[in-house]
């Protein structure tokens, strides 16, 4: 699943060279393929939603706009930046488990498209927020589902959660949101589980979304217009891992799809996620400061580490820490191991040990791949005081975002 370009290295190359290390480079025609294939698979069933928290870039959001339909922010910042980015607030929906009132009003009184409510009390304080406001917000209520198929990288199911009103008492709670004058529920959100490579368990878990959506709505008599599914699609990070078969997914999935959607008229059925669309078109890009030997390992220090590519160590809610996939810009000649650090004074700064690599010298550019979503803004680059990485965006012209 790798992309193979040809030319790619010469990108990363003419990117690190122009624009310095360490940084992301962002291909946006991988960015569009990737849409293209979404859409592809399951445009028949699914409008798109950018989940923003992924990569908040403002280039990419300004991009995205006209390419995806809809965007999900997680906080009153991401949402000022959507805006900024020129997207209209009505395309936008707000997830987060701990939105203050101030972003709220801010949101509501922005006109926000849904707000998805993670809790009664923040139903309540909505609601009385938008009655301040004059307004009545379209609300999407967010179900935390007691079961997750085996295969989610993140779970958040069955657990108590922060996410979510919990499935065993939906039905309660969503009369009581719907009993609320400033708020008009709109619809239903699930997201309980990510990075998953498994289209059985994908499925599986859609499913299990439908029979929760299914089962509120003939509790409630809501008629849903959106019905946002948390995607789950995972991605390649490590040697090895397989990449999704869209069409493995759809094929397992999309009969019940047909069936469920048609109960609901007129209902937009929603795709969010954030890395299946940018993730493997971002590459990380840091050169290698000095080579040095330590009791028979070849160690390799880089100039940017946990401080610039916190998830690349290991440290983003990984179960196991294992290397991500990556090679040496332009490197050729047979394999070595090497041990490769970042450049911060503590031993938890490791991009990977006993990695086999074409040979890594003092100058070396490192490309770790999978790096387009949870990067820059998902790692502690205040930390230590090196320089924060830099974002390209390699289009018709590499240029710094
Ligand atoms: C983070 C998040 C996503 C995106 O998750 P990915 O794993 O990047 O696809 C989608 N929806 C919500 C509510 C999220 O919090």
């Amino acid at each position: 699943m790798w992309p193979r370009m040809p030319d790619l290295d010469d990108r990363l190359r003419a990117a690190a060279e122009t624009f310095g290390t360490p940084a992301y480079v962002y291909l946006e025609d991988l960015i569009e393929a990737r849409r293209a294939a979404i859409d592809a698979a399951f445009g028949r069933w699914f409008a798109l939603s950018f989940a923003v928290k992924s990569n908040p870039n403002a280039h990419l959001l300004a991009w995205l706009r006209g390419r995806v339909p809809f965007l999900d922010v997680s906080s009153g910042g991401e949402f000022a930046r959507a805006v900024a980015a020129g997207w209209d607030a009505a395309a936008l929906s707000f997830t987060g488990p701990g939105k203050r009132d101030a972003e709220l009003e801010a949101a509501i009184g922005g006109g926000l498209g849904e707000l998805v409510i993670e809790s009664l009390d923040e139903a309540r304080r909505a609601d009385a927020i938008a009655r301040r406001l004059g307004r009545r917000q379209d609300v999407l209520l967010r179900i935390a589902p007691a079961v997750v198929p085996k295969g989610f990288g993140d779970q958040m199911a069955g657990r108590p959660s922060a996410f979510g009103v919990d499935a065993e008492v939906a039905p309660e709670t969503l009369r009581a949101v719907m009993a609320l004058s400033g708020l008009r529920v709109a619809g239903l959100h699930i997201y309980s589980g990510t990075q998953c490579l498994k289209p059985a368990a994908i499925a599986e878990n859609w499913r299990i979304f439908m029979a929760i959506f299914g089962e509120l709505c003939a509790a409630t008599g809501l008629r849903p217009e959106k019905l946002v599914f948390g995607s789950g699609l995972g991605i390649p990070y490590h040697p090895g891992d397989e990449g999704l078969d869209l069409s493995q997914i759809a094929g397992a999935i999309g009969a019940e799809l047909d069936v469920f959607l048609a109960r609901f008229p007129g209902v937009r059925a929603v795709l969010e996620l954030g890395r299946y669309l940018v993730g493997e078109a971002g590459f990380f890009v840091t050169r290698v400061v000095t080579v040095k030997e330590s009791r028979g390992t070849r160690i390799a220090i880089c100039d940017g580490g946990m401080n610039a590519h916190l998830a690349a160590t290991g440290h983003f809610g990984m179960v196991l820490r294992r290397a991500y996939a990556m090679h040496v810009v332009g490197g050729s000649g047979p394999e070595e191991k090497v041990d490769l650090v970042g450049p911060l004074c503590t031993s938890i700064d490791r991009l990977g040990q006993g990695v086999m690599l074409t040979r890594v010298d003092s100058g070396s550019l490192i490309a770790i791949h999978a790096s387009g979503a949870y990067g820059p803004t998902a790692s502690p680059t205040g930390f230590i005081s090196h320089p924060a990485p830099v974002e390209v965006w390699a289009g018709e012209a590499v240029r710094r975002v």
